[in-house]
């Protein structure tokens, strides 16, 4: 039990020290990203220096996704336990999403069940999961002419769930078990850390997310929160 009373604290502690270093990092990466766009634009620059530069901003991009991706898991208020509105945040993920899927041309459509079910967590992350979620979704519709994502909140009498559906790319069976595995991705700008930080989340809440997926025909998430918490 000591031991892992321990592990628990360690976790915790690198946790917080993840994200105020995640935190730290993202401002520097700005600074540099700004000169170099500076220098780009510089007269009497040669067409291999601004090959360099093009490739030095990508990277810095690249470790700004990664950080994005990744910091929710790290948050320091780690242990903050909050009543959630299912529906309230999923309503104000959907809206902080719209002009993402706007840009893409993806409709999105939130069918909130009648009763509002309330569950304890930490709001942000629970967000985050979401958020991650979703963008995968207006990601996976990219090649399809009317996409569409639609999102239901169910309830009964023990858990509380949210379901993501979209008419995208789909997954094979072997793609759909890759899933959360670290930095697997099949994006050519992707992390592979957006599904990875999602079951921790989900996981740690005591909650799970399931997956079905068609290729070619689309995939539904479901995740499942207990109520009693
Ligand atoms: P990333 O988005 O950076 O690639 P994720 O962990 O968020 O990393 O997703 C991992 C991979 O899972 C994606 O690259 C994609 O191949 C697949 N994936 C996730 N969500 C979907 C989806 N809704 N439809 C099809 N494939 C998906
Ligand atoms: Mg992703």
């Amino acid at each position: 039990y000591q031991r892992e009373v321990q592990r628990a604290e360690k976790l915790r502690i690198v946790g917080e020290l993840a994200a105020s270093v995640a935190h730290e990092i993202r401002n520097p990466l700005t600074t540099a990203k700004g000169f170099l766009q500076m220098l780009y634009g510089a007269e009497n620059i040669t067409r291999e220096q601004q090959k360099y530069i093009d490739i030095s901003i990508k990277e810095l991009d690249q470790s700004n996704r990664i950080i994005k991706d990744y910091l929710s898991l790290a948050k320091s208020d780690d242990n903050l336990l909050e009543v959630i509105e299912i529906n309230f945040e999923v309503h104000a993920v959907v809206e902080a999403m719209s002009s993402f899927a706007l840009m893409n041309s993806v409709e999105i459509n939130f069918n909130p069940n009648v009763k509002s079910v309330q569950i304890k967590g930490n709001k942000s992350k629970f967000k985050q999961v979401l958020l991650n979620i979703i963008k995968n979704g207006i990601e996976a519709l990219e090649l399809t002419p009317s996409g569409r994502i639609d999102i239901y909140t169910l309830e009964d009498e023990n858990f509380a769930t949210v379901q993501i559906k979209d008419n995208g790319c789909g997954m094979t069976e072997t793609e759909v078990r890759d899933l959360g595995l670290p930095f697997y991705s099949t994006k050519k700008e992707g992390t592979g850390l957006g599904m990875m930080v999602c079951y921790k989340i989900i996981e740690a809440m005591g909650g799970k997310i399931t997956v079905t997926s068609k290729k070619g025909i689309g995939s539904c998430f479901t995740i499942a929160l207990p109520r009693s918490m």
